[in-house]
Parts: C-alpha cells; sequence; structure tokens
C-alpha cells in the first residue's frame, strides 16, 4: 500500500505515463523528486508488464567494441578526456576488429557496437572501410556506431557503408547543465543537431544521460525525460554517473542503482518499443546492476567484445566492470544469471519492435 497521498498521487502519475506514454513536464519532475523504494518498485511492476507486451522476456545481446582511446574532447567525466595525462591511449586495428567480430558472432552476438573517443585517426575512409568489411563477413548483423560528433557529411558516408544505428547520449537537456559538464566548445545545441541528421539519415538512433552527474537535478532529468518523449529514439542508454580519479570530478558521488532503475522504468513507459540498456555503470556499481536493469524494464545488454588488454585501458570512469558476465566470453554465465530472473538471451540482431 502507498504509505501517503503524495506517493498515491505518483502512482497515478505513472498509471497515466503507462497508457498515454507522455506527461507534462512538471509532472515529470514531480515523479523524478518523489523517489522511493516502493514507488520504483510500482513504476517497474508497470514497466515490465510494457516491455513483455512488446518484447517478452528476450534480451538482447550487442558485443561492445572500444576501438580506440584516443580522444580529443575534454568532457569534465571522462577518464578518455584529452587532459588526462595518465591513460594509456590505444587503437584497434580494423584486423583487430573484423577478429573480434568474427569471434562474437560464432558465440551468438548479432549486433556489433563501434565504440571510441573522438579520435580523428577514425577517419570516414577508415570506419567505412571497417562497417562494410563487417557487413560483408556477417550480412545478419546489426552494426551500431558510437563515435561521437562528426559531421552530416560523415554521419551519410557510414550510414551508406552500412551502419545501421548510432548511439549518442545527449548526456544532459539542459544547457547550462550541459556546459558545467564540458568545455565550452561542446554545445547541448550542437549535440542535438547531430541527433536530428542521424535520425534525417535514417539510423535508428539512441540518446541518453548519466544519472547523478554533479549539478543534476529533478528538474534537469525532468528535461532529458521530456527530451526523450519527444524525440522518441530506437534506443535510450542511460547509467549512474561514476567518478574517474584523474578527471576534475574525481570526488564527486556516484550515481545511485536504485534511482537509475527507477528512470528505465519511466523510461520504459514513455516509449514501450525502446531498446534499453542495463548498461556497464550499473552492473560496475552493483554485482547484480543488469539484473536490477532488467527487472526495471531494460531488455539490451552489451557485453564487452574488446581484447582484454584494451578493456582495462578504454578507461571511462573508475573500476569498470569487463570481466566475468560483462564479458562476451561469459556470454554463457550471462544467459544463466538472466535465466534466473525469468529473461531469455536470445541470437537476434534485436531490432527495436513496433508496439
Ligand atoms: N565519444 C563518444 C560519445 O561522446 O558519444 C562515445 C564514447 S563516450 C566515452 C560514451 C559515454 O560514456 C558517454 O556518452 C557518457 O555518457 C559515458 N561516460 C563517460 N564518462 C562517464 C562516467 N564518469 N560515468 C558514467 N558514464 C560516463
Amino acid at each position: 500500500m502507498p504509505s501517503s497521498a503524495a506517493e498515491e498521487r505518483c502512482r497515478e502519475l505513472v498509471d497515466l505515463l503507462a497508457r498515454e506514454h507522455a506527461l507534462p513536464i512538471e509532472k515529470y519532475e514531480e515523479l523524478v523528486s518523489s523517489f522511493s523504494p516502493s514507488l520504483a518498485a510500482y513504476a517497474a511492476e508497470r514497466a515490465l508488464v510494457t516491455r513483455r507486451a512488446v518484447y517478452g522476456d528476450d534480451v538482447f545481446v550487442r558485443g561492445l567494441l572500444e576501438i580506440s582511446s584516443y580522444c580529443r574532447n575534454d568532457c569534465l567525466y571522462c577518464g578518455l578526456r584529452r587532459s588526462n595525462r595518465s591513460a594509456e591511449r590505444y587503437r584497434l586495428s580494423p584486423e583487430i576488429v573484423l577478429a573480434c567480430c568474427d569471434e562474437g558472432y560464432e558465440l551468438g552476438f548479432r549486433t556489433f557496437v563501434l565504440q571510441g573517443g573522438e579520435d580523428p585517426a577514425l577517419t570516414d575512409e577508415l570506419m567505412c572501410g571497417l562497417v562494410r568489411a563487417i557487413k560483408l563477413a556477417h550480412p545478419d548483423c546489426a552494426v551500431t556506431l558510437s563515435l561521437g560528433e562528426r559531421s552530416h557529411k560523415s554521419y551519410q558516408a557510414l550510414f551508406d557503408a552500412g551502419a545501421d544505428r548510432y548511439l549518442l547520449r545527449h548526456e544532459t537537456a539542459d544547457p547550462a547543465h550541459y556546459a558545467s559538464l564540458h568545455p565550452a566548445e561542446l554545445t547541448l545545441e550542437h549535440r542535438l543537431a547531430c541527433l536530428r541528421d542521424l535520425a534525417a539519415i535514417g539510423y535508428q538512433v539512441g540518446c541518453g544521460f548519466m544519472v547523478g552527474s554533479p549539478g543534476q537535478t529533478p528538474a534537469t532529468l525532468a528535461a532529458d525525460l521530456k527530451l526523450v518523449e519527444g524525440l522518441r529514439p530506437a534506443m535510450c542508454g542511460i547509467g549512474p554517473f561514476v567518478p574517474h580519479h584523474a578527471t576534475p570530478l574525481a570526488h564527486e558521488p556516484a550515481g545511485s542503482v536504485g534511482f537509475t532503475c527507477y528512470l528505465l522504468s519511466l523510461l520504459r513507459l514513455i516509449e514501450p518499443a525502446l531498446l534499453l540498456p542495463a548498461t556497464t555503470a550499473l552492473a560496475t556499481l552493483d554485482p547484480r546492476g543488469r539484473e536490477r536493469g532488467m527487472l526495471a524494464g531494460a531488455n539490451v545488454v552489451m557485453p564487452n567484445l574488446s581484447p582484454t588488454d584494451a578493456r582495462e585501458k578504454y578507461e571511462l570512469y573508475d573500476n569498470k566492470a569487463c570481466a566475468g558476465s560483462e564479458a562476451a566470453e561469459g556470454l554463457a554465465e550471462l544467459s544463466r544469471r538472466m535465466e534466473e530472473i525469468g529473461c531469455h538471451v536470445v541470437v537476434d540482431r534485436g531490432d527495436a519492435r513496433r508496439r
């Protein structure tokens, strides 16, 4: 039973969201600021019913390849930022990436996610060649790119080469909050323009944000939820902020796993067909983070398919989980753990379905 009239009102808002898939921004803010474990459990129940109606209990897996840790950007939260002189940098050769994809294919992956810092060496020529080679070797697989902000021309060339999806978290929908987390040359306006370009070109687009990033408030989170509601992306990646020791935000507290799961549930209700990952940051802060994410309404996991020495150097934040069921070779363990909570890892490209 709800403990108060305020929670009763929030449960009604959750019901309304489950029916309408939209709310006024001030109602999102009320839901965000009223987080409690019991309200989150209520939202998770509704989110699971919603997810099951579209995806059942299927879990889509994506093989994550961290192709470069070089980055020209200086985001205040990220361990790959160019000012982090202690970071060991690496770049995977196309041959290594292709070998990892072959290995991933044998394990049952049908989507490969190529992610990296904004590395000027990842030219259109190099990346288009790599995308073409992966699609030639594995025509039944999807290729997702997550390479940050590029020009329309570049996004178009990569799409024409065969890339299917693009992940570009918007990070925060509030311009002042965005400015507090990034150097002046990076703007929310440009990030959103990139997302619009990607959608117009025909990619399945993913946006997303960190939960608990310094300066985040219920109002900025309400703006994030409203942005997802308006953008209707195919995917949305959210995960708790985790500090990295060599960044200016090293001493900030990490985001909360329970609160992130609550937001996953709200996102599922906003867009029932959303491809919603239980991210590595969740698993980093809680060994059962993936399971908790799935039980809140997520339906995607992205085990690491990069060579082991690269995984450690791709250090966005401290203590990043990249072994056991976080690793592609631990897919059997991941499947077992998912079965324990009634979910089933499937061999499938895992495209967004219609609701
Ligand atoms: N460079 C590409 C981009 O900007 O989209 C892709 C790589 S970037 C490292 C991938 C994501 O990592 C970012 O969108 C950000 O949300 C997340 N990230 C970076 N630092 C983080 C931190 N300290 N805690 C949690 N997530 C973080």
